[in-house]
């Protein structure tokens, strides 16, 4: 089945099968890239790219013609970036799934690269227990949620769930009585009793959207929200409006793009966010990272000594345990590529009058880590250690986090 030219007539039955094979496989996006003498098709799966068909350019020509049509694109544009999305439903495991699928198509020397990032919609999947948070990491989400008025910071680079988490958060809140608004670019769940609103970031050609995310941020408050979610604020202008705006809102829920949860701050600053309008903002900052699952049918058990592992995870490792799990490279009928499935890793910096000063101050990551330190706070790759111990992870790529 891997990798040879294969034939479609239906380009529609052709996108369910990507879709099934998405679904078999755990993989989060289908990458569908042109050549000079054919299209590749490969998924990601647990992080890591595979291949799976090779078309050819005719094939894709349908192809990418239905795609745009579907996701209510421009045919006939060639030369720009477009990104919409589309939806449909689905028959797996017995059960009826709404599968939204989020596609980006980019303008190449061959052609135009289509990515289709796939989630699933349902509340099933929309669960905080069953994201992979370890139980001190979900004790704090749940500690957070109690709260009447709080702004968390959700950061994580690119494929770590981040809307998946921010999802299942809004989740735990009765739809019905909470007047909750999300803004996003495009919406990725749809979901019964939301206000949900789409901004673009990108310039389409029969753009219908009239408002910018400024001014949506500033005309939601006449709308009477209980729970705001925004979606990648990228803008010092439009973080300042909603840290101005937060005092407001009873909750607000933002997600951006960071390596750290210190490292959410330092990119605020940056963007020429006020320290005093951060500091007196934020509530949480939750930083997360997504790590592939180990198979427990093959993975295989390695004995590190202290020695291979890089210092700053020193001081966490007890003296009695050594022995870890990772991937055996021999065939295993219950898994592909050794893993099952992703999970997440976290850390958590609750502000208080110390991190208050902190953000204030010129000091850089050192200074916040000491405070942090003093603090018991557990950084995420310790926290990915803890699942190395368990042996849910494999500990070569907990000890390769920086
Ligand atoms: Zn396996």
């Amino acid at each position: 089945m891997l990798n040879k030219v294969i034939w479609f007539d239906n380009p529609n039955e052709f996108i369910k099968r990507l879709v099934s094979i998405w679904v078999d496989y755990n993989a989060s996006d289908i990458h569908i890239t042109p050549s000079k003498d054919y299209v590749y098709i490969r998924f990601r799966i647990s992080g890591n790219l595979v291949s799976f068909y090779w078309i050819t350019l005719e094939q894709y020509e349908k192809l990418l013609n239905t795609i745009k049509v579907r996701a209510y694109m421009t045919i006939d544009e060639h030369n720009h970036i477009q990104d919409w999305k589309m939806s449909f439903n689905f028959k797996k495991w017995e059960e009826d799934l709404l599968v939204n699928v989020r596609v980006s198509v980019l303008p190449t020397i061959y052609w135009e690269n289509t990515v289709m990032r796939l989630l699933l919609s349902g509340s099933k999947y929309l669960d905080i227990n069953n994201l992979g948070f370890s139980n001190n990491t979900l004790d704090r989400v749940k500690n957070i949620l109690n709260m009447n008025d709080w702004l968390v910071l959700l950061c994580g680079g690119t494929w770590s769930w981040k809307t998946t988490t921010l999802y299942s958060l809004l989740h735990e809140f009765d739809p019905i009585t909470n007047a909750v608004f999300t803004l996003e670019d495009p919406v990725e769940y749809v979901i019964d009793w939301y206000v949900q609103s789409e901004i673009k970031e990108r310039k389409i050609w029969d753009d219908k959207v009239n408002y910018t995310f400024q001014e949506w941020l500033v005309w939601i408050l006449r709308q009477d929200p209980d729970i705001i979610m925004i979606w990648e604020i990228r803008r010092g202008v439009e973080a300042s409006i909603c840290l101005e705006a937060a005092s407001t809102w009873h909750i607000v829920m933002w997600s951006t793009h960071a390596s750290s949860a210190i490292g959410a701050i330092t990119r605020l600053k940056k963007l020429w966010v006020e320290p005093y309008l951060l500091a007196s903002s934020i509530k949480y900052i939750i930083f997360q990272k997504l790590l592939r699952w180990l198979c427990p049918h093959c993975r295989k058990e390695i004995i590190l000594n202290k020695n291979e592992i890089p210092e700053k995870f020193q001081s966490y490792l007890p003296l009695d345990k050594n022995k870890f799990y990772s991937v055996n490279s021999e065939w295993c009928e219950n898994c592909t590529k050794w893993y099952v499935w992703n999970t997440l890793v976290a850390e958590i910096i609750q502000n208080d009058d110390d991190i208050y000063n902190q953000i204030l101050s010129e000091g850089g990551d050192i200074e916040f880590n000491a405070i942090l330190k003093w603090k018991w706070f557990i950084p995420y790759y310790i926290d990915a250690l803890n699942k190395a111990f368990e042996w849910l992870i494999d500990i070569k790529d907990v000890i390769i986090l920086d």
